[in-house]
């Protein structure tokens, strides 16, 4: 790998308080890089409404899931702000952006109508590249080297952009990919910090077989215990990417913690970045959603009509009195996984 794999440098000094963004703050941005906040979740964890919620911290931005920007970007699609993307102000800032990196890098992303996806990011990926990085075989047996450190240097000269003209100091990838959290953490010097949320898996899987039961006509209930394959093909890909990371790198939250005390769980993550985390939490355990500018992620949370009534944090529960004799007892046995 040589010298690509020089470890990236951590994080010991605490960040600058948050404010405004000034000047002085900008500076010291540029001086030292913006944090990357990975946001490495399971599928269905609540990924979307944790990610606004970190990105209403003052001069933090969250752009959801950054890996699918472009492969989604349609210039007549709706922002979560219900402007389109092309009027929207922080995307259309954004596009403009990306023609030139900071300094004298090219072009990062390629935010236009009709771009492809990334390789690694492809949803076509094939079949044995997929299994060979799930079973933890290193992406440069399976990808080509430059192309890694392509999409790597593309992506964070994008961060980088974004947050030197938003006086962030902080950018929140909600991509959940772990292939990509490999690639940007082998081969960009982004300076990433990791947030894995992680949710009770009989409630990841009861979420999951009602997405089954919504979506695919031909689900059968079944094929549920394959479903319970998938909570825990998940649950090995995210464990093998943080036993690879220093104890520092990582934090590992849930779903149950953001619904149930939200207050406790932003301290936490403040304590552990530095600086004050503000989840923008109205009474009745409502997020405030009114300054959010995504369009990839959770639909049902992307095409809401109403942004600026905020999203209330509510946990679903994992009974459905529908579920047939298998499903239940399929979901009886995945209480017994460990998430
Ligand atoms: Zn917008």
């Amino acid at each position: 790998m040589g010298a690509n794999s020089a470890p990236l440098s951590a994080v010991s000094e605490p960040h600058l308080p948050s404010g405004p963004a000034g000047p002085g703050h900008r500076k010291r941005t540029e001086q030292a890089g913006p944090v990357l906040l990975y946001v490495a979740s399971f599928p269905y964890s609540g990924s979307t409404i944790f990610s606004i919620a970190l990105g209403n911290s003052p001069d933090v931005l969250n752009i959801g899931e950054a890996n699918y920007l472009e492969n989604d970007w349609q210039d007549k699609k709706p922002c979560y702000c219900r402007k389109a993307l092309a009027d929207c102000p922080f995307w259309s800032g954004a596009k403009k952006l990306t023609e030139a990196g900071p300094g004298a890098a090219g072009p990062s992303l390629q935010l236009e109508d009709h771009s492809a996806l990334r390789f690694l990011d492809s949803r076509d990926l094939p079949f044995l590249k997929r299994l060979l990085v799930s079973l933890g075989v290193p992406l440069t047996a399976v990808f080509r080297q430059e192309d890694l450190r392509d999409y790597a240097s593309r992506t964070a000269s994008f961060v980088t952009s974004l947050s030197q003209a938003f006086g962030a100091w902080a950018v929140v990838d909600a991509s959940k990919n772990i292939r990509r959290l490999e690639a940007l953490r082998l081969y960009s010097d982004l300076d990433i910090r990791v947030i894995v949320l992680k949710r009770q898996a009989q409630d990841l899987l009861a979420s999951r077989l009602k997405r089954a039961r919504r979506r695919n006509p031909r689900y059968s209930p079944l094929s549920a215990p394959v479903y319970l394959l998938w909570v825990l093909y998940h649950r090995f890909a995210i464990r093998r990417q943080t036993r690879r990371m220093r104890k520092e790198e990582y934090l590992e939250v849930t779903y149950e913690e953001l619904c149930d005390t939200p207050q406790a769980l932003q301290r936490r993550i403040g304590n552990w970045l530095g600086t004050p985390v503000d989840f923008g939490i109205r009474g009745g355990n409502v997020i405030d959603t009114s300054a959010s500018h995504i369009f990839t992620g959770n639909v049902r949370i992307t095409k809401n009509d109403a942004p600026e009534k905020g999203i209330r944090l509510k946990k679903e529960t994992s009974s459905a009195p529908s579920f047939s004799a298998l499903e239940r007892m399929v979901l009886a046995v995945s209480r017994r996984i460990e998430i």
